[in-house]
């Protein structure tokens, strides 16, 4: 397939702040596989905090996610806990040290970049980031992980007036506003 000079300027651009973020992880003690879990875990709903999707989420195996969670859970920044959903599988949560370490996350860098770059007008560039994400990975197979208010089963404000005023259709679970901008692991996208 032939590809426009645009698209592949636009390819390198974002291999180039990909390899940006990268040099400042290396200030933070962790290696970027151990930040990408830290991050996964700080944007993922309770039904998606678990080592299976977070291998899922990586493309990589169960033993390598098992290793970078050893060694976070080493650091102190994660722990494992039975699933309060159905109390045999495992919902890994961030401690204390785990939720300040992602405040300092040096991808912030690179987001106030884009803020000042964009005047924080990105509907359409999210959009379209989305849209290509999409594309990879329905040709690379896996899953979207989209945030929880694009999916399709995404029911909002059916409880106006409570904690948890949207729905989820597909695991009939109530959703908080927090849940709503979480990623899943169970999403599909509302629209192709
Ligand atoms: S609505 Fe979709 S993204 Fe949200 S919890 Fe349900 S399956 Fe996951």
């Amino acid at each position: 397939m032939k590809v426009s000079p645009e698209a592949m300027e636009a390819a390198h651009l974002i291999d180039r702040l990909e390899r940006l973020a990268r040099a400042g992880e290396q200030a933070g003690g962790l290696n970027p596989a151990q930040w990408e879990a830290l991050r996964y875990l700080s944007r993922a709903n309770r039904f998606s905090r678990t080592p299976a999707a977070l291998a899922e989420y990586f493309n990589s195996t169960r033993g390598t996610v098992s290793r970078t969670l050893a060694s976070l859970e080493e650091k102190g920044y994660v722990t494992r806990s039975a699933s309060r959903r159905d109390g045999r599988s495992i919902e890994l949560s961030l401690t204390g040290a785990g939720e300040q370490a992602v405040k300092h996350d040096p991808l912030i860098a690179i987001a106030k970049h884009i803020d000042a770059a964009t005047g924080g007008s990105l509907v359409d560039v999210l959009q379209r980031l989305r849209q290509t994400l999409r594309r990879a990975i329905a040709y690379n197979g896996g899953r979207a992980f989209g945030a929880c208010y694009t999916c399709r089963h995404f029911r909002a404000h059916m409880r106006p007036r409570s904690a948890t005023p949207h729905h989820c259709g597909l695991l009939d679970e109530p959703l908080s506003e927090t849940d709503s901008r979480a990623i899943c692991v169970e999403q599909e996208p509302a629209t192709a």
